[in-house]
Formats: C-alpha cells, structure tokens, sequence
C-alpha cells in the first residue's frame, strides 16, 4: 500500500473571487478532495501550482511524489510553483481560501490571481487529512498561557496575522498582542477592532511615499513594548548570499512570543533591531523571509 502522505496534491477549481481590500485578493476554491485537507495552524504554508510556462494547466497526478513528477516535466511544462497561506478550510462545503496580494502583473501567482474566473483549475499541496500526525509547515507554535506576543507582518503575511488573531480571540485571556501590519494602501487599513486584546498599527507606505519595510521599522522602533528581561543582547548571524531567512523560535516560556513575516532584507533589519539592539531572545521569536524584492520565489 502506498505510504500516507503529511502533504498531497489537490485538484481545485476558483468558484469565487472578492476583495478584502484593495491590494489582498481572497480567492475561494471548490473540490470534492478538500473534504479531505486539514489546516493546523493560522499560518500553515501550501504550495500552490499555476500554469506553466506554455499555458498548461497543472495536472499532476494526485497521489505520488508531486515534486519528483514535477521536475520529470520539460521546463516549459513545469507548473510554477509558489507559497502560500491557507486562509481557511471547509471540508464540510470541501472550499479553501486563500487570499493574494495583488503585486501586478510580472509575477506569475499574482498575474493569475488578477486575471483569474470562476472555474479556472489550478492544484494545491496541503496537509493531508489521512496522514495520522502532524503534517508541519507552520511554525506559529506559542507557548501555552502566552502573556504577551509582538507579531508583525507586511502585506504578504496579513492572511497568516489575521488568523492568528482570530485564533486568539477564541481563548479565554487573550495574551496582550502588539501588531504592526504595513500595507501598501490606506484602505487595506481593515477593521479589526475586534480583537480588543490586540494593539494594532496599521501602516499603510503610500500615504507617506514610504519603501517597502519603512514604516514598520520606524513604528517598531518607536512604538514596540518589548519584554523586561531583554537587554542583553546578541550578535546576529547573518544569512550566505541568496539564503532566505527562516528563524524559528524554541522558547518555552510564556512570558514572550514574537512571529514577524516579511520581505526578506526588512526581516533582517527587524531581528537585527530586535535581537542585537534590543536584546530579545532569538528564542522567543520567529522570523521568516516570505519574498524577496526582485528575487523570484
Ligand atoms: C510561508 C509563506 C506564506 C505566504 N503566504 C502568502 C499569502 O497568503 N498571500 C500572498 O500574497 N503572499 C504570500 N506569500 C508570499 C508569496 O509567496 C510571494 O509574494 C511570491 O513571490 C508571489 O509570487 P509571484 O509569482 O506573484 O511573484 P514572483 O514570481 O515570485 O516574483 C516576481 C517579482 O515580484 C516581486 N514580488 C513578489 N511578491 C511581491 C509582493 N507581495 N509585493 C511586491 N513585489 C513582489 C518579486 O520580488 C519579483 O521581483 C507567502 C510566502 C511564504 C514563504
């Protein structure tokens, strides 16, 4: 019998398409297989299969190593592959959300997102409801009885942010949250007054002719409340030229938990910020290159 799979390939169609702002697309996909895909954490991360190069729709088999059979394919048939965050899942209604930031038109994820209609089919690898442990691919892992958390995020890690927040608000005491969300627009400035547990700054770079990454390290320089016992602080590794940073924190104390998800150098001025000048402990907190500026992903 074939080995059970932490991740499998599924084949979905997009049955709709809204705005949940003006840069961040939400796209709901329909298939009968999503009945049998699992999320296991607010930013648990799929890969997401776009047409390739000639127009081919992705079709790889279902069951089996989807990455093997990919690079079997001639270059011009391979589908493009990106990241994504799985926003929600129904097994019930068998939909998946996922929502895309709208970055124009040269990349290939957001040129389909943009140009996408009802019953386009593309394929997905996501955890799979069969496989009897965890399937992994997330990383917000907080201590239980967390008392305060810092979570910052630009546009492409809002879908992951928003769920971590909503997946709060469902405890009983709430941590204290600090969150610093930059955006490109004013009105991707969406109301979430109702996570009252959560100081939230919305920092949207156009209304103030900011680049990319900017506002956050002003605002959380200026702003970010960090934790008492941090002072001593660390040298900071940086990463091989063309590495993307990935930092996972392993801490196991309650008092302090931090998830920043970014473009790639804006990371790695926050962890120098945070850790070598700050002093918090690199075990407290997550950093995570989500895209990198001219760099494909
Ligand atoms: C774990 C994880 C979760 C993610 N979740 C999401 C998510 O839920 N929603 C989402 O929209 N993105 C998400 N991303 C980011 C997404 O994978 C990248 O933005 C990706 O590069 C988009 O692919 P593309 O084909 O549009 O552009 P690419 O072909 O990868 O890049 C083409 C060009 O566009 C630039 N570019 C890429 N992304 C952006 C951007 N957002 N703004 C401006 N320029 C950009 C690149 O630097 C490059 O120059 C996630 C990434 C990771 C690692």
């Amino acid at each position: 019998m074939a080995e059970v799979q932490s991740y499998r390939l599924f084949n979905v169609q997009l049955l709709h398409k809204s705005h949940v702002s003006p840069s961040l697309l939400s796209l709901v996909f329909g298939g009968p297989d999503v009945a049998n895909m699992k999320c296991d954490s607010p930013d648990q991360r799929i890969k997401m299969l776009f047409p390739s190069e000639d127009g081919s729709i992705p079709s790889l088999p279902e069951h089996g190593q989807w990455y093997s059979l990919l690079q079997e394919l001639p270059k011009e048939k391979r589908p493009i592959v990106r990241t994504y965050t799985l926003r929600h899942v129904d097994r019930e209604r068998q939909q998946v959300t996922v929502e895309f930031v709208s970055h124009g038109t040269e990349g290939p994820a957001s040129a389909w997102a943009i140009s996408s209609q009802s019953g386009d089919k593309i394929q997905i690898v996501a955890p799979n409801a069969d496989y009897p442990a965890d399937s992994g691919g997330y990383e917000w892992t907080p201590p239980a009885g967390l008392r305060q958390g810092l979570i910052i995020a630009d546009e492409t890690a809002i879908p992951a942010a928003r769920g971590i927040l909503e997946l709060l608000s469902k405890q009983q005491n709430p941590p204290e949250i600090q969150a610093f969300f930059e955006v490109p627009e004013q009105g991707d400035c969406v109301d979430l007054s109702e996570f009252c547990f959560a100081k939230i700054h919305w920092l949207p770079r156009k209304a103030v002719n900011a680049r990319h990454g900017e506002c956050l390290l002003k605002a959380v320089s200026e702003c970010a409340k960090l934790p008492t016992a941090a002072g001593i602080t660390e040298t900071v590794n940086e990463e091989a030229e063309g590495e993307l940073l990935w930092d996972k924190a392993t801490t196991a104390s309650n008092a302090f938990y931090g998830w920043v998800a970014a473009e790639s150098s804006v990371v790695k001025m926050l962890r120098r910020y945070l850790i070598g000048e700050c002093g918090v402990s690199h075990d407290a907190i997550n950093f995570m290159a989500y895209w990198s500026k001219g760099r494909e992903r």
